[in-house]
């Protein structure tokens, strides 16, 4: 186990309203409304400073229907991360919500799992119902970096910094990746849209976008292993990350909490989903 232990930051940047049928796989007998929040992720250490996942910019939003609560660039300068002085992003699959804003991010080396490239370059975009969930302009920024040497290409289980690692999962898309950051209070687990909501790790229950079931049921126990414990996890979507952890600072609640402190139960917030 690495020494070196990392702040975490939760960004909130966008917001969807919809209904719990929406969130999973053979729908929700609840049918309440349930929405998801959009999340990038800050890493911080004495030594390295990571971004997890780009987000979306205000252009995909209308587009896909989203609303944007605080714009991205906003968010990491008010957590005195300017996003040019970014060096290191992991992008943990190239969904629209993942990968956009690439603009920001000038001096950024990518880090990403050579199956989620694949996947998202090749014979499976063919499908309209495969593609749905990506970006043509997205992935052909990606492929670009490539050419400029900007992507760092990761096979499975592989470190970024002392301490922070990423792990292929699969499942929701064929690439996706979770990572484990060490933190005071142990490892957590970035899990992105490895479960978007507590409801899906804790219910091994499946959001209804899917490269392959089996991958994402399989992922949960994976998740839960590479975590310190369940309250370790967190989830790429659910607005209760920020109701859970303590915000940032006073003035950015509601927007951005710190992962790496304790959060409050999470049964106190999810009896009722
Ligand atoms: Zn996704
Ligand atoms: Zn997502």
């Amino acid at each position: 186990m690495a020494d070196e232990v990392y702040e975490i930051f939760a960004l909130k940047y966008a917001h969807h309203d919809r209904k719990s049928s929406e969130n999973f796989l053979l729908g929700d007998p609840h049918d309440i409304l349930q929405p998801l929040a959009y999340y990038v992720w800050v890493i911080r250490g004495s030594e390295y400073t990571i971004l997890v996942d780009t987000g979306f910019d205000q252009a995909m939003a209308a587009r896909r229907d989203r609303t944007i609560t605080t714009t991205v660039a906003y968010g990491l300068e008010a957590l005195g991360v300017p996003p040019d002085s970014i060096e290191d992003i992991i992008i943990t699959h190239l969904h629209y919500d993942h990968c956009g804003n690439y603009a920001l991010f000038p001096r950024a080396r990518y880090h990403i799992q050579d199956s989620e490239m694949a996947y998202a370059t090749g014979r499976y975009m063919c499908h309209p119902m495969m593609r749905i969930p990506f970006e043509s302009d997205d992935v052909v920024a990606m492929v670009r970096n490539v050419f400029a040497g900007r992507v760092v290409f990761h096979d499975g289980d592989d470190e970024i910094a002392p301490g922070v690692s990423v792990h292929r999962i699969g499942g929701h898309s064929k690439g996706l990746q979770c990572v484990r950051v060490q933190t005071k209070r142990g490892a957590v687990v970035l899990a992105s849209d490895t479960s978007h909501l507590y409801a899906h790790v804790n219910e091994g229950r499946v959001y209804p976008v899917t490269y392959n079931v089996a991958e994402v049921v399989e992922g949960y126990r994976t998740l839960a292993r590479l975590a310190a414990s369940p309250d370790h996890i967190v989830p790429g979507h659910d607005p209760a990350v920020l109701e859970l952890y303590p915000p940032a600072s006073p003035e950015l609640a509601g927007i951005a909490a710190r992962l790496d402190l304790a959060p409050k139960p999470v049964g106190s917030l999810h009896a009722s989903v």
